[in-house]
């Protein structure tokens, strides 16, 4: 199973039981690097996935350009009350 959310999230059950694996986080592939050297993210490492494919990073990059290319994002700041701080993932797919 995969979860696309805030986050990234993952689980492997085989057998009808979860795969915990040696650290008890088998499947968690939102922490998988995918970008070395990338982003840092809140597990203390950096480039993994979540930091490019989830509901967080989606935001994030929202905000980032709706700061730097105003003029392009009128209705995306307007749902966000005027900064690109305010700004939510449910902004985004009302614009969208
Ligand atoms: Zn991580």
């Amino acid at each position: 199973m995969v979860t696309v959310g805030t986050g990234i999230g993952g689980g492997i059950i085989i057998d009808g039981k979860l795969l915990r694996g040696a650290h008890g986080a088998a499947g968690e592939i939102g922490h998988m690097n995918s970008v070395p050297d990338g982003l840092p993210c809140a597990c203390g490492r950096n480039g993994c996935a979540e930091q490019y494919a989830s509901g967080n990073a989606l935001v994030r990059d929202a905000r980032a350009l709706a700061a730097s290319r105003r003029g392009e994002a009128g209705l995306l700041l307007s749902l966000g009350g005027g900064m690109p701080e305010g700004v939510q993932g449910v902004h985004l797919t009302k614009a969208a």
